[in-house]
């Protein structure tokens, strides 16, 4: 059904011409990614020169084209830009001349860089994913981020979410990050060290993004970020398996993932290609997370579950995964995201937060077997 909508999308793109050359932007190679969610369509156009003007009108014919394809509710176009012998950051105005924030092109254009910044003094790298949006990742990779400083362990936090980062939102983080011109500050909430695209640029207006090619934004927010000294750096990755997230897992040197799913069908078919894409970048999967799995009636107690029965034990096991932990539908879970403060920070007491802490544990432990296994 994905499939079938997904060549819809590349149909409708193969309609969109580029005027200079007068070829489609599919036959171009412009289209770098297309993912479904249900019926929301996320994309990503990649063009090698900047002429604004040409650029939004491809962006906004490639929008009009997805549109009129049936069943669609939403579209997400990230726009980026390749420019052959030196990339060129945005310059942090808009056409209009606002200031979006962005970093200035002075200011993050900097050869100088010392090669031992970014994440060399991290000790492990854990990636959340998800085979498609709205499963709970990133309220997962929040709340993980907490346990693990729970745990003792010094965290920072990374959102490469480029389709719609929401850590800014769920730290309640509105001020834009630092620069002195050669290294950009993390911004740090309830102990943890944070980056995230949306700092970077504005949330309303995601062709904002035509100055950043998507895994040089990727590269700035490691290398050029001041990440400092930590034991662990949790990674809120884009949703779905295509060639973005595969390039991100292979460029990070991931110590290792979780997959984020909930109970239903639909999920845990994405969760599978999930699977399949980590196993095929070699990066080792600890697990699997169940997001959602039940509710808790706050008078009785008893569980109901919201999807039916659970499939995820038939594919963890199929696969040869464990469990690692199953997640409640839980309503201050939800409202903490909203307010800005995590729920496993501000509540660790609460029975949701002690899930996360001792998954935290869980995940620790198979990090550190991974890595004996590896010095033997
Ligand atoms: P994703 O990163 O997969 O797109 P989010 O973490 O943004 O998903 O979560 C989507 C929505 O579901 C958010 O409103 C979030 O607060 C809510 N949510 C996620 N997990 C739970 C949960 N276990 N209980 C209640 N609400 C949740």
């Amino acid at each position: 059904m994905a499939e079938t909508l997904k060549n819809k999308v590349l149909h409708a793109l193969g309609q969109v011409i580029d005027a200079n050359t007068d070829r489609n932007i599919v036959s171009l190679g412009m289209v770098k990614d297309i993912s479904i969610d249900e019926g929301k369509i996320n994309c990503v156009l990649e063009f090698d020169e900047i002429d604004q003007r040409k650029n939004e009108k491809i962006y906004e014919d490639a929008k009009k084209a997805i549109n009129e394809i049936p069943g669609i509710t939403k579209i997400n176009i990230v726009t980026t830009y390749h420019k052959k012998q030196d990339d060129i950051i945005k310059t942090g105005k808009d056409d209009q001349g606002n200031n979006d924030g962005a970093q200035t092109k002075e200011s993050i254009e900097d050869n100088n860089i010392e090669p031992n910044l970014g994440t060399s003094k991290i000790k492990y790298i854990l990636a959340v994913s998800s085979g498609k949006g709205g499963v709970g990742k990133s309220t997962i990779a929040i709340n993980l981020a907490a346990a693990f400083k729970q745990i003792g362990l010094k965290v920072c936090l990374l959102d490469a979410d480029i389709y719609g980062p929401s850590i800014p939102k769920m730290i309640g983080a509105q001020e834009k990050p630092e620069s002195d011109g050669k290294q950009i500050e993390t911004i740090k909430r309830y102990g943890i060290s944070t980056m995230s695209i949306g700092y970077l640029v504005n949330d309303e207006n995601p062709i904002i993004w035509r100055g950043l090619m998507v895994m040089k934004a990727i590269n700035e927010m490691l290398l050029k970020v001041n990440w400092g000294e930590a034991d662990i750096m949790v990674i809120d990755m884009p949703p779905g398996t295509g060639d973005v997230q595969i390039t991100i897992s292979q460029k990070l040197k991931l110590t290792g993932s979780v997959i984020v799913t909930t109970p239903q069908d639909i999920a845990l078919a994405d969760v599978v290609r999930g699977l399949k894409m980590f196993e095929k970048t070699e990066v080792p999967i600890y697990g699997i997370i169940e997001n959602m799995s039940y509710f808790a009636a706050p008078d009785t107690g008893k569980e109901y579950q919201l999807y039916g029965e659970s499939k995820t034990d038939a594919v963890a096991e199929k696969y040869g995964y464990e469990i690692l932990a199953r997640l409640p539908h839980d309503p201050l879970l939800m409202e903490q995201c909203e307010k800005g403060h995590p729920l496993t920070d501000l509540f660790p007491e609460h029975k949701v937060s002690q899930i996360f802490i001792e998954m935290a544990e869980g995940i620790l432990k198979k990090i550190k077997l991974e890595q004996l296994s590896q010095t033997n």
